[in-house]
């Protein structure tokens, strides 16, 4: 028996020393996924989102198929709330900092990160976002500053920020354009005197042949995916980047679902869905190219989870996922909508929902659809516009029994999910800090 055990111990230390050998040999790719927002809540009530009513089971998604853990989110101090900015330093950089904080510790001082350890090493680098791609998320992984506000400074890092004369980032495709060609400075034009291809719409993202390349699909965050075609556009501009890579070069790719959170602030379940099935679209572009390449990696994680969402509220012990699926847009586009409607809304918000409402919701909708067609004034119009999208999600979360308890972020565990080589690493309960130390871990010169 002892015998035995030592000799399985022998064959695991053999096999771990021929991995790293190997690993030595080739250094492998890493895709680096994180749904921002992206609770286990979330996971479930996708699950239940998409699944088929006709069947007795309930299907298993992407997500049930890769997950092979937790991990813990809080930041540095005794918050134990995270924002993006220091979920993301955690995942970058495997240090604990502040709230706020892009790429630096609690001094302010900055820290080397996955993506550009990856580079210094030789690797090719990218980064995928559906917001600005300067937003604190892909600027934990290629920025250094005290605050996630600087947008303008994150991106001029981006541009600025040189190794070997070249900025750290190959391929950048997201949102932001307006960060980037500002009165101030074009950055843009920064790129392409370094050789960058660029894109600025979804239908030229096809122009772009090779890296090194930027597209800014958006002046902001682009629009999301449950009010603008395509709805799989993260999944797109995934495929893109990883088709962009140089096909003789390990590369470490950073993708981010950026709006499953900004769904979560709004507390609006049906646009959170619509992030979560571009999400999960994306986990299949991914996971399908880990399976077809040797010597890759994928994890997903989420920095946090967002608005405190619950399926089943108010004493309720059901969640009506088919009343989330028959809503059709977010609910500052139901807003929009019915105020365009005027008089007439009754029939738009059923075509747009399929929701009935009682005769008291009716009666305070009509008010606040009318409240919104005869504001004036900016500040009247954006306060009418507020109510009526408040009294839209009341009335959505209250037909599906979906709860939130917070217009913020909390502080509950998130999922973790990978494939390729030796997902295992990262199965069981882990600190978020600690994925980051595990990616480093793999990380080998370019020969
Ligand atoms: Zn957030």
């Amino acid at each position: 028996m002892k015998q035995t055990l030592a000799a399985t111990a022998l064959l695991f230390i053999t096999q771990v020393a021929s991995a790293a050998t190997a690993q030595q040999v080739a250094p492998q790719s890493i895709i680096y996924v994180i749904g921002d927002g992206m609770g286990m809540e979330y996971i479930t009530a996708y699950r239940h989102f998409v699944d088929d009513p006709a069947t007795e089971e309930i299907e298993e998604t992407l997500f049930d198929r890769y997950f092979v853990g937790t991990s813990a989110t809080h930041p540095h101090g005794h918050e134990l709330v995270t924002d993006s900015a220091a979920g993301a330093t955690a995942l970058s950089a495997a240090i604990k900092t502040y709230n706020g904080a892009i790429g630096v510790d609690i001094d302010k001082q900055p820290v080397e990160t996955l993506l550009e350890r990856a580079k210094t090493l030789g690797y090719s680098t990218a980064m995928v976002t559906t917001s600005q791609i300067n937003h604190a998320t892909p600027a934990s992984f290629a920025a250094h500053i005290d605050s996630r506000q600087k947008y303008d400074e994150i991106a001029d890092q981006y541009l600025d920020n040189r190794i070997a004369g070249k900025p750290w980032v190959d391929v950048l495709i997201g949102g932001g354009e307006k960060y980037f060609k500002r009165e101030d400075r074009d950055l843009v034009a920064g790129f392409t005197a370094l050789g960058y291809q660029y894109a600025d719409s979804f239908a030229l993202l096809d122009r772009i042949e090779a890296a090194p390349a930027l597209a800014l699909l958006a002046d902001k965050g682009l629009p999301f995916a449950i009010d603008a075609p395509p709805a799989n556009r993260l999944a797109v501009m995934t495929s893109k980047a990883l088709a962009l890579l140089p096909k003789n070069k390990p590369f470490f790719l950073l993708v981010e679902a950026s709006e499953i959170d900004w769904c979560g602030h709004a507390n609006d379940i049906a646009c959170a869905m619509g992030e979560m099935h571009d999400a999960e679209q994306t986990l299949g572009v991914v996971s399908r190219y880990v399976s077809e390449h040797n010597n890759t990696v994928m994890v997903m994680t989420a920095d946090h989870s967002t608005g405190g969402l619950s399926m089943g509220a108010n004493g309720e012990y059901e969640w009506r996922a088919s009343v989330v699926r028959g809503v059709k847009a977010s609910a500052g586009e139901l807003a929009r909508e019915l105020k365009e409607a005027g008089n007439t809304w009754p029939v738009k918000w059923q075509e747009l929902t399929g929701i009935t409402l009682s005769a008291e919701q009716q009666d305070t909708m009509a008010k606040q659809v009318k409240a919104s067609v005869i504001a004036n004034t900016e500040a009247e119009k954006n306060s009418a516009k507020t109510t009526l999208r408040s009294g839209i999600l009341a009335a959505i979360n209250t037909a599906s029994a979906t709860g939130w308890t917070t217009g913020g972020h909390t502080g509950g565990d998130v999922g973790v999910f990978a494939a390729g080589v030796n997902p295992e690493q990262f199965a069981g309960h882990q600190d978020n800090t600690a994925i980051a130390l595990k990616l480093f871990t793999r990380l080998r010169p370019v020969q």
